[in-house]
């Protein structure tokens, strides 16, 4: 027998239900390792960031917190974020450190409807539907560009900018990964996302640079279509869909839409990828910590386990990944589903009937 393949991960639970979800998966994962036969094995560790270590420590994560990580195969996050701390404080002291400083630019988040739960699109079955926002997670709108009481005009006049940068290089190396991604799915085509006509330049250079790439793949079909038609377009067409590619902020308002759409937010997948493997990447829910049920055992651990799943392509088990997703399909098509979406199991009836579909 060969050595099993061992996965260091690096599990980051931080705030509110980032905790319970984050169990939640580690629990699959380590049920699959187990019925693996000996062929791979997860060596998880766990870290104790977040809001609660920065009201007993004064910082978000560990001064050397990168260097630490750095060794890891991935990283798997729970969600950041506490009422008690600032959101620029948690989000930029961690996560977004962490996405940033192992330039994490592809965040991939795929909208997948499941069978069991009423999409509030109420078609008879949406369960055919799938598609994937592919995120530019670099610049863009987040570039973090600008700065407050520029012209001190006095009281009352006070005037802020907020500018977004877009590079050549970081539009095509997303469009890029948009376009390989599409080339692995059913339905090979590629929907830009911009909003051109009202912004000129950086949004203008999105478009030449797409025309450009397109031009590499001529087995994809393409398509540009404004913000605002796009968002339309996923409550009236989603059908139409397979990989939409956007900036940092577009991609951001489109994906929750594309989760609530699917159901509910608990359900949703991210994954924070630094294609080139220079570092480790990020696997974590869409959602927040959610302080209004956090504790409770209430939150919905799909949108964690399918984040999982994310992780196991990562690691080139595609294999186990399409058995996760089935579980997650089994999981709900028997009505065993959180609050969120209309049931009423807790985590941990749902994290057990996961493991349970898993050997099923
Ligand atoms: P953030 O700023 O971190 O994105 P947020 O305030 O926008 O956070 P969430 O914390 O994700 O949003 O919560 C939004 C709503 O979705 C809340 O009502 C929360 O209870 C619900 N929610 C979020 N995650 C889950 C989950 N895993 N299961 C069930 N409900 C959830
Ligand atoms: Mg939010």
């Amino acid at each position: 027998m060969t050595a099993p393949r061992t996965f260091r991960i690096a599990a980051i639970p931080a705030d509110g239900v980032g905790s319970e979800v984050v169990a939640a998966g580690r629990a699959v994962l380590d049920a699959l390792a187990a019925d693996s036969q000996g062929a791979f094995a997860f060596e998880w560790q766990e870290f104790p960031w977040g809001c609660g270590y920065y009201e007993r420590t004064g910082k978000m994560m560990d001064d050397d917190g990168l260097e630490q990580l750095k060794e890891f195969d991935a990283i798997y996050f729970g969600a950041v974020g506490w009422p008690t701390v600032p959101d620029h404080i948690s989000l930029w002291g961690l996560r977004l450190k962490i996405c940033q400083s192992f330039d994490q630019w592809a965040n991939v988040r795929p909208v997948h409807f499941l069978p069991g739960i009423t999409s509030p699109l109420r078609k008879a079955d949406d369960t055919d539907l799938d598609w994937v926002v592919v995120r530019e997670n670099s610049e863009g709108e987040y570039a973090g560009l600008g700065g407050r009481n520029l012209a001190g005009r006095g009281p009352g006049g006070e005037v802020a900018l907020q500018s977004a940068l877009f590079t050549e290089v970081g539009c095509e190396r997303i469009m890029r990964y948009a376009f390989d991604l599409a080339r692995t799915r059913t339905r090979r085509k590629v929907s830009s996302v911009t909003k051109s006509n009202a912004q000129q330049y950086g949004m203008v250079l999105w478009d030449d640079v797409f025309k450009r790439v397109a031009a590499d793949y001529p087995d994809v079909e393409t398509e540009s279509v404004l913000v605002d038609a796009m968002a339309a377009k996923f409550v009236l067409r989603p059908e139409d869909l397979s990989v939409v590619v956007a900036s940092n902020l577009n991609a951001d308002i489109l994906s929750d839409l594309g989760s609530a759409l699917a159901g509910s937010l608990g359900l949703a997948a991210s994954a924070n990828l630094n294609p080139e493997r220079r570092f480790p990447s990020m696997f974590e829910p869409v959602h927040g910590s959610a302080p209004d049920i956090a504790g409770q055992g209430l939150a919905n651990p799909i949108g964690a386990v399918g984040s999982a799943a994310l992780m196991l392509e990562h690691f080139g088990l595609p294999d186990q990944a399409a058995r996760l997703h089935k579980a997650i399909e089994a999981t709900t098509a028997a009505g065993v589903l959180t609050r969120d979406i209309a049931g009423t199991a807790s985590t941990e009836d749902v994290t057990k009937a996961l493991i349970d579909a898993l050997g099923a």
